[in-house]
């Protein structure tokens, strides 16, 4: 190419490039803080008193969900079990989604979890598992078919407890980014502890990049990136959080149906949607199926619009094929599966 020629191609470079930058472009803001048991950002092309104000909702629906607090509106109603409590409306139509999903997962996944959940976890300290017995007299009162909610209305059964922190972090992103987008945000970020939501395209355009964590290496060190504009990309697994005894790491996330830590063959599990409480309660449900059976729920949902990215522990990765072409592996121990 002459360099006349190419002439017009630089100045198209040139005007791209200005654009690119976009000057007087609102500066992106950040607040980071610790909330619902793990680590809060929010980035946000956002007024600071916008950002201000999303960080109290977080802080306040921490206050009210937290399932350890006996102070908490969770608590309270756990407190009070065997008679009815009037639930707040924010509350009450959290739990309704959430026995939703647990009716959809046949399960798997289980707001009913609290008898078992404070043995595992305890006080979060390191300490010994609870016993076979302990686990299966805490079983006895776990079943999300047994609450009764009415409205409002919510009557537990004697000794059953509620935990919604299988949802409470997708349920608080989604309230974050609904209010962000009310205030007219148009990119944003807001990420709880691997719930992430994004709102439009990263600073400067284009799709976010989101870093998939690689289960068995520490933490940020990413197997794949995945890129997205307006949705949430949820992910779950036993690597964060769990439970370490004598060598044996007990994980964070129970299987309902034996009162223990789900032993998978997934390790990782993400799931991208509209709404991350939905990915909240699916990725945690999903981890606790497994592959074979999480496979045969997952092809339903996609015709919903949903995806996923299945992490197996033989490094097999199930992906939607729906993600082909947004989903880039990097880690080359992995291979890829998509021929459903
Ligand atoms: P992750 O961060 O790995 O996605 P979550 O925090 O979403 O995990 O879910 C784990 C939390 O949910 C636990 O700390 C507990 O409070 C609760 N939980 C554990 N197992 C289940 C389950 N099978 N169904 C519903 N909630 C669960
Ligand atoms: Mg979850």
């Amino acid at each position: 190419m002459t360099w006349k020629r190419s002439l017009p191609i630089l100045a198209l470079i040139l005007i791209a490039a200005v654009l690119f930058l976009r000057p007087g472009e609102r500066p992106f803001e950040e607040r980071r803080a610790f909330l619902m048991g793990t680590a809060v950002l929010v980035r946000a092309q956002a007024d600071e008193a916008v950002l201000d104000e999303t960080m109290a909702l977080l802080r306040d629906l921490d206050r009210s969900l937290s399932a350890h607090s006996e102070s908490s509106e969770i608590g309270r109603a756990n407190g009070k079990s065997g008679t009815e409590v009037s639930l707040s409306p924010r509350t009450a139509r959290l739990l309704e989604r959430a026995l939703l999903w647990a009716e959809r997962t046949g399960g798997a996944f289980d707001p009913t979890l609290r008898p078992l959940t404070r043995l595992w976890l305890g006080d979060g300290l390191e300490h010994e598992p609870p016993s076979p017995e302990a686990v299966a007299e805490a079983l006895r009162h776990v079943g999300w078919s047994r609450v009764r909610l009415d409205g409002k209305k919510l009557l537990l059964e004697p000794a059953m407890g509620l935990d919604l922190g299988g949802i409470a972090k997708g349920y608080g992103a989604d309230e974050a980014v609904s209010l962000l987008r009310h205030k007219g945000v148009s990119s944003a970020l807001v990420d709880l502890g691997g719930n992430i939501v994004v709102i439009g395209e990263r600073p400067g355009g284009g799709p976010w990049r989101i870093g998939i964590q690689d289960p068995r290496k520490p933490r940020g060190e990413r197997l794949g990136i995945v890129e997205v504009r307006d949705r949430s990309v949820v992910s779950s697994g036993n690597y964060e959080r769990f439970l370490l005894w004598q060598g044996e790491r007990y994980g964070h996330i129970v299987d309902p149906a034996t009162g223990f830590p789900a032993r998978s063959d997934l390790e990782g599990v993400t799931v991208l949607s509209e709404s991350s409480l939905d990915g909240d309660a699916l990725a945690t449900a999903l981890f606790v199926l497994g592959r074979e059976r999480a496979l045969a729920l997952t092809e339903d949902l996609e015709r919903d619009g949903y995806a996923f990215i299945l992490v197996g522990a033989d490094r097999r990765i199930d992906l939607s094929p729906s993600l082909t072409g947004l989903f880039r592996l990097e880690a080359e121990e992995y291979r890829l599966e998509t021929g459903r």
